[in-house]
């Protein structure tokens, strides 16, 4: 669980806190009318830095497993503005074109305040997210022990699959099932990379090219689509056998076995949409997809979160985004669900129910 600060305008207007984090991974929300304690494997709360959340919440071990050749998803849950997109990339989501040069030290995040993150001072390496953090060390085991390294980034906005790495006007690709792959995307780009620069230029490139879908949009289309990224790590063979002591020159190099797994980021639409059905008689095309697949989401964790005995089938099929997440939610992934939360007691009700949310999802098991 991730509790963001209080923002400017929060507390202008005299937003009190509701959440409050009580350590040991428990959190308590508490109103007049609601007051409710849950427990979770890590909880941050307003004060902490970018880097403490990388290392607390166990990104670095899903790294070392994706390189080790697991399937790894990381996806960021909460109602639009709780920080899903912060905690990913750091506040490049605003202000991508203000992107730090490469080559960061770890700092401390140094603001406390909402409003003021937006300003310029973002390009300070400790605000960097976990998608950076992620790259970099990648990058160095990549060199140290020679990894080849592919991403594709992908979209599902109104229940259309959308490469966000193809130039041009946003295509829908077919999102296609085989015995061997499980659900794929067909004909997704997907791009090598070395280097830091490379594969921030790739987000930076998706992130026009969205800037661009989202005039069409005209209302915060990023916040109403899910992106999705994926990196793939090759770990290229190691020469075995090249020499023992009975023959120690005659035996040619075989390759040793290769390894190949995947690391995923989800950023999610805003979960506040989920509320809005019935509430009113028109609803948009967008906030019933929005709607459609959260819920679905929701509703296979909730399946998953039984035990395994009692467990029915689990309605992947529902919706694009289930079927794309198949295997981190039920397969053989390894899977870190980062829900972010305001701590605002105006949010109350949002706030509750993605702790409800988050608490279900800490119920399913995998078998990587
Ligand atoms: P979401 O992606 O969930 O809609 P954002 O990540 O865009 O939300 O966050 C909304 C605003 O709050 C942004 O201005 C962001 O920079 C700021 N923010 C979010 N989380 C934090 C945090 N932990 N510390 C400081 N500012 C944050
Ligand atoms: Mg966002």
């Amino acid at each position: 669980i991730r509790v963001r600060p209080l923002t400017c305008a929060e507390t202008r207007r005299g937003d009190q806190h509701a959440v409050h984090s009580l350590g040991n991974g428990t959190v308590h929300v508490s109103t007049a009318r609601h007051d409710a304690t849950f427990t979770f494997s890590a909880v941050f709360d307003a004060g902490t830095s970018q880097e403490a959340v990388f290392e607390g919440s166990g990104m670095r071990q899903l790294v070392e497993l994706a390189v080790e050749g697991f399937s790894c998803t990381v996806f960021a849950y909460g109602q639009t503005g709780s920080g899903k997109t912060y905690t990913l990339m750091g506040p490049l989501g605003q202000v991508a074109h203000q992107l730090p040069a490469v080559g960061w030290a770890a700092g401390a995040d140094t603001v406390q305040s909402v409003d003021s993150v937006a300003s310029p001072q973002s390009d300070a390496p400790g605000l960097l997210g976990l998608m950076q953090r992620s790259f970099s060390c990648l990058l160095e085991q990549s060199h140290s022990t020679g990894l080849a390294l592919s991403a594709s980034y992908l979209e599902i906005y109104n229940e259309q699959v959308r490469d966000l790495l193809s130039s041009g006007p946003p295509r829908s690709l077919p999102l296609r099932w085989s015995k061997t792959r499980g659900f794929y995307v067909e004909n997704q780009l997907s791009v090598d990379f070395e280097s830091l620069e490379a594969i921030i230029e790739l987000l930076l490139q998706a992130g026009s090219q969205r800037r661009r879908t989202s005039a069409h949009a005209l209302n915060g289309h990023s916040s109403r689509s899910h992106a999705i990224l994926t990196v793939r790590i090759h770990s290229r063979a190691g020469w075995m056998g090249c020499r023992t002591a009975a023959s120690p020159h005659n035996v040619p190099p075989q390759p040793g076995p290769s390894k190949q797994g995947t690391l995923c980021f989800v950023d999610l639409a805003g979960s506040e949409r989920v509320k809005d059905t019935g509430s009113s008689g028109e609803l948009s095309v967008e906030a019933n997809n929005i709607n459609r697949s959260l819920l679905a989401l929701g509703h296979c964790i909730s399946l998953l979160a039984k035990p395994r005995g009692k467990r029915t089938h689990i309605p992947y099929r529902d919706s694009k985004l289930t079927r794309l997440l198949a295997r981190s939610l039920g397969g053989s992934g390894v899977t870190l669900m980062v829900a972010c939360i305001s701590p605002s007691s105006r949010c109350l009700s949002e706030t509750l129910s993605t702790l409800h949310y988050a608490s279900r999802a800490r119920r399913v098991t995998t078998r990587p």
